[in-house]
């Protein structure tokens, strides 16, 4: 859904680096693995956490029904 807040083994903050991270494959054309190392992501237990992560927010969020009291 959305990337986790922190790596589900170590601890390690990595939402933070989500959008930068897919800014440097998408516009700089990094391979996934530099881009890694560009952010400083050395761990492999973090590195899995973007890798294997499937960003399918946008296409749940039709099928999420409105919540009471929330502007549309
Ligand atoms: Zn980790």
């Amino acid at each position: 859904m959305i990337i986790p807040i922190r790596c589900f083994t170590c601890g390690r903050p990595i939402a933070h680096l989500w959008e930068k991270y897919m800014e440097l494959i998408e516009e700089e054309g990094m391979e996934p693995g530099e881009a890694l190392d560009e952010l400083g992501v050395d761990r492999y237990c973090c590195r899995r956490m973007f890798l294997s992560h499937v960003d399918l927010l946008e296409e749940s969020l039709p099928y999420t029904p409105p919540r009471l009291g929330m502007p549309r």
